[in-house]
């Protein structure tokens, strides 16, 4: 089928190790609502929440990690730094008692941008499963 070829193509493109639109936020040649911001991490408010609070933790540096997939030992620090940054996002919105923490990975977890991402939501129930 024509449509299942285009799916892999665009599988198979996505993480073409391209610069993408965060490189724009972090240079801030975007403008976004910077929720906390350190010299190795970046957090701010998602274009498109899907939650009162939905905030986008990124690292400055890319530095290979397009996706968590492709992650080495090597980034175990920036790993770590990114996880505690989002709990930092957390107190800051108000939401520490109740938040939850997503990585999309891949095509198949509907990843759009190939710079690791981490969504911090909250501000309302979440169900389970995520969908
Ligand atoms: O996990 P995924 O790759 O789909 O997440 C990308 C997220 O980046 C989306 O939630 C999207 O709304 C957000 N985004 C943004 N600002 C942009 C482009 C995308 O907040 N300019």
């Amino acid at each position: 089928h024509d449509e299942e070829a285009a799916a892999k193509a665009a599988a198979i493109n996505a993480d073409n190790g391209a610069p993408t639109i965060f490189d724009k936020i972090i240079a801030k040649e975007i403008p976004s609502t910077i929720v906390y911001e350190d010299d190795k991490v970046l957090a701010f408010k998602d274009i498109s929440p899907q939650a009162p609070v939905h905030v986008l933790v990124i690292p400055k540096f890319r530095d290979g990690l397009t996706q968590l997939g492709k992650a080495e030992q090597r980034h175990g620090e920036i790993l770590g730094q990114l996880l505690y940054a989002a709990r930092i996002v957390a107190e800051k919105e108000g939401i520490l008692d109740g938040f939850r923490v997503v990585i999309n990975n891949g095509p198949s977890a509907c990843q759009s941008v190939y710079h690791l991402h981490l969504h911090v939501l909250g501000g309302r129930q979440m169900k389970w499963p995520p969908g």
